[in-house]
């Protein structure tokens, strides 16, 4: 059985400072007073133009982050490839929200959908949908509750618009997408958009790939339907599987608005949910494809063992397991030496652009309960074991 604690296989790419300098920031990160002040800190200091990258670049970006440039990244894939773990190449700038800069970002999208054409040391392209409008017209557009003016038709028109765009040049460059899940609020318009893009795009193989959330409550019927939609119509849905990343704003956020909570009872109803979405695409794994995003020992274990009692390769290109770059390198390299197919997710965008992404990622491990103590136990076992 593979064994995730092999931090020989898990840190044989990190060099002794590398290991270093990991462990000093995991550690600086478990504190959350320390993440908050710094998340209070960098909002202020972004608001006043305040440069940054002196202290974000050689500590969180440098764990986190590919590069600036999409060519910047080129250094990770070859890295990455060198060890049998593919990339996803992820342009990760969020706060650009006005016109000019969201017009920007769906430009470099395309750019990194261009980009992974016939390379094959790039699994997916990927795109988060509310970069390519205004959060207020995603959630409006969205929720329905009121109507839209004539200028947010208008804004919504192009935002569907600049969505197809991208899963219609994955299907030109035969480059498989993955379309990020986001908050509840935007989430029925970026699924019915998504459910038509696979319908028109996923005819002969799987290229667009929906991500359900498992923290909701309400995606295995979703799964089904889409499962019971793709046979009806003919086309192979691809699916990506996520726990969440935004429960506590959601949850407040149904309080707030007097609607019922989305997200499922307890950790435990989250994860019953997400192994049986793995399970069920796995059985129908001759109509549709599984990506699965998780830092969770257990839930890698578990596919990783359904891949072998079912018989399958386990490089068969239908199944790919993913972690994002920095976090838990002990699950991607031990998976990949066991020639199970894995992809990183690697984000690139100047500092500035990133931060929401990194402080993302610092309260992430802050919060998930286990990952931190996990990825530091590990750092400091390989540090052990190389004194030795
Ligand atoms: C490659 C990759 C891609 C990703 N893409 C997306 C994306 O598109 N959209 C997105 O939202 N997130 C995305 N994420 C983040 C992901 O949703 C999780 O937030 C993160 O990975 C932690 O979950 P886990 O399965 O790794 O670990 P675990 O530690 O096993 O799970 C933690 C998660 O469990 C859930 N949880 C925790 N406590 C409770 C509770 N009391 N009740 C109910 N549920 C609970 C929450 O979702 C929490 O984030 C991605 C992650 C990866 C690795």
């Amino acid at each position: 059985m593979i064994d995730f604690n092999n931090t020989e296989i898990a840190f044989s790419s990190k060099s002794k400072s590398e290991l270093r300098n990991a462990y000093v920031l995991f550690n600086v990160m478990k504190y959350p007073s320390i993440v908050k002040l710094g998340k209070f800190a960098s909002n202020i200091a972004l608001n006043i133009h305040f440069p940054l990258g002196w202290i974000v670049k050689p500590t969180l970006y440098k764990q986190f982050v590919g590069g600036e440039t999409l060519e910047d990244t080129t250094k990770y894939i070859n890295f990455l490839k060198e060890y049998n773990v593919k990339s996803t190449l992820d342009y990760s700038a969020e706060s650009k929200k006005t016109p000019a800069g969201i017009q920007a970002t769906f430009e470099e999208t395309l750019r990194s959908v261009d980009f992974a054409k016939g390379n094959p040391n790039i699994a997916y392209a990927v795109f988060k949908p509310s970069t390519l409008t205004t959060d207020e017209v995603l959630c409006k557009a969205s929720e329905k509750r009121e109507e839209l003016t004539i200028e947010e038709v208008k804004a919504f028109r192009e935002f569907k618009e600049r969505f197809m765009a991208l899963c219609q040049r994955a299907y030109d460059n035969n480059v498989r997408i993955l379309v990020d899940a986001e908050d509840y609020c935007f989430q029925d318009a970026i699924d019915e958009l998504t459910d038509d893009a696979m319908r028109q795009f996923n005819k002969e193989q799987a290229i667009v790939f929906a991500t359900l959330q498992m923290y909701r409550h309400d995606r295995m019927p979703y799964l089904r339907r889409i499962y019971d939609d793709s046979i009806e119509k003919g086309y192979y849905p691809g699916i990506k599987f996520v726990r969440g990343a935004y429960m506590e704003e959601e949850r407040k956020r149904a309080e707030i608005m007097g609607y019922p909570d989305p997200i499922c009872k307890d950790k435990a109803a989250t994860d019953e949910n997400f192994d049986a979405g793995v399970k069920f695409v796995v059985d129908h794994i001759d109509r549709m494809q599984l990506f699965m995003g998780t830092h969770n020992e257990n839930s890698n274990y578990k596919l990783a063992a359904l891949i072998d009692e079912k018989g399958l390769q386990r490089n068969d290109q239908r199944i790919y397991f993913s972690q994002l770059l920095g976090m838990s390198d002990n699950i991607s390299f031990n998976l990949a030496h066991e020639n199970y197919n894995v992809t990183k997710y690697v984000p690139y965008a100047k500092v500035r652009d990133v931060l929401p992404y990194l402080l993302r990622r610092a309260e992430e491990n802050t919060s998930v309960a286990g990952q931190t103590s996990r990825e530091l136990k590990m750092l400091q076992a390989e540090m052990r074991r190389r004194k030795k």
